[in-house]
């Protein structure tokens, strides 16, 4: 039967667009990759502006594939996130996450990790909460050893489902971030409800701080509104030292990006944060 469905598929298969067809082998592909170890992640370090002391790490995951080579998460996070498989990444990810992070706090004591979690996550929330205690109870680590990046839509579209998670997290001390910040909201009333501790910059925003006069104000805007709500900005994708010195004279607290740092594997990142230290 399985061969003969899959006869049919292939003569209808010329009616369906290419990239239709590429998602769903993608899609059939996926649910393998963790099994066959081909996920893994790298980490980009964030940076305290006035110290220059690294005190995060975002991990950031990324897919081997075997035939088709390094796959970056904006295709198949997507694809997992419309498909069931998300619950699965998110959980390898957090895993793999601490596992690095309770390696690397024997010589960094302090230092945490930034996880990416997805809106589905958060709709099924038992989960990913089991996990997490689980994980954390695993490595012998503190909740403010890990932090959870979240985007706005997810407060906007389901905000009283979300908040008691989030509420749960932040009395185990778990930090929560919003990820690119500035691109995605429609009020900021949803701030006032939310147990924050960090909110991200959008890159969007940082790309023509030093340049665009407009650009400035709203960033002033984000700094200011981050002090009121007595929250950590980062700004995200900082690429050139024009950029880094604007956000430096603006008083962002913390700066992430090409310019000072590239995502790393685990061994790469050890390296860098010796070196980094020394100096
Ligand atoms: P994001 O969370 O906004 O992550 C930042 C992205 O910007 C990363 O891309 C990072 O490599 C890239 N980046 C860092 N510095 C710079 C810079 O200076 N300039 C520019 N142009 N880019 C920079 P990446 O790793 O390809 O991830 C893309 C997106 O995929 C992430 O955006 C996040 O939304 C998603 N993602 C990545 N890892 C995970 C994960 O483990 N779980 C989930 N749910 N989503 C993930
Ligand atoms: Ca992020
Ligand atoms: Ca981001
Ligand atoms: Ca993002």
């Amino acid at each position: 039967a399985k061969a003969e469905s899959r006869q049919k598929f292939k003569l209808y298969a010329p009616a369906m667009s290419e990239q239709l067809q590429l998602r769903l082998e993608l899609e059939r592909e996926l649910q393998q990759a963790i099994a066959n170890d081909e996920l893994f992640l790298m980490f980009q370090p964030q940076i305290e502006l006035q110290s220059g002391r690294i005190y995060a790490i975002e991990a950031l995951v990324r897919w081997m594939h075997p035939q088709r080579g390094l796959i970056p998460p904006n295709v198949f996070i997507p694809i997992a996130e419309t498909s069931q498989l998300i619950s699965d990444i998110s959980g390898w990810v957090l895993e793999a996450s601490l596992q690095t992070l309770a390696a690397l706090r024997r010589k960094y004591p302090d230092l945490y990790v930034s996880v990416n979690i997805s809106a589905p996550d958060l709709l099924t929330p038992d989960r990913l909460h089991q996990q997490i205690q689980r994980l954390l109870h695993q490595y012998n680590l503190p909740g403010n050893a890990l932090e959870l990046e979240l985007t706005e839509s997810i407060f906007i579209e389901h905000p009283a489902r979300v908040s008691a998670t989030l509420e749960s997290w932040q009395q185990q001390g778990i930090r929560l971030a919003i990820d690119d910040f500035g691109t995605g909201f429609s009020s900021l009333s949803y701030l006032l409800d939310l147990p924050l501790d960090t909110l991200k910059i959008d890159r969007t925003f940082v790309k023509n701080v030093h340049t665009n006069g407009r650009t400035k104000g709203i960033v002033e805007t984000i700094l200011s509104l981050s002090k009121n709500l007595a929250v950590t900005c980062v700004a995200e994708g900082v690429e050139e030292l024009a950029q880094l010195n604007c956000l430096s004279e603006l008083g962002c607290y913390a700066v992430q990006g090409f310019f000072l740092a590239s995502p790393m594997v685990e061994h790469q990142l050890m390296e860098f944060l010796a070196e980094y230290d020394a100096d």
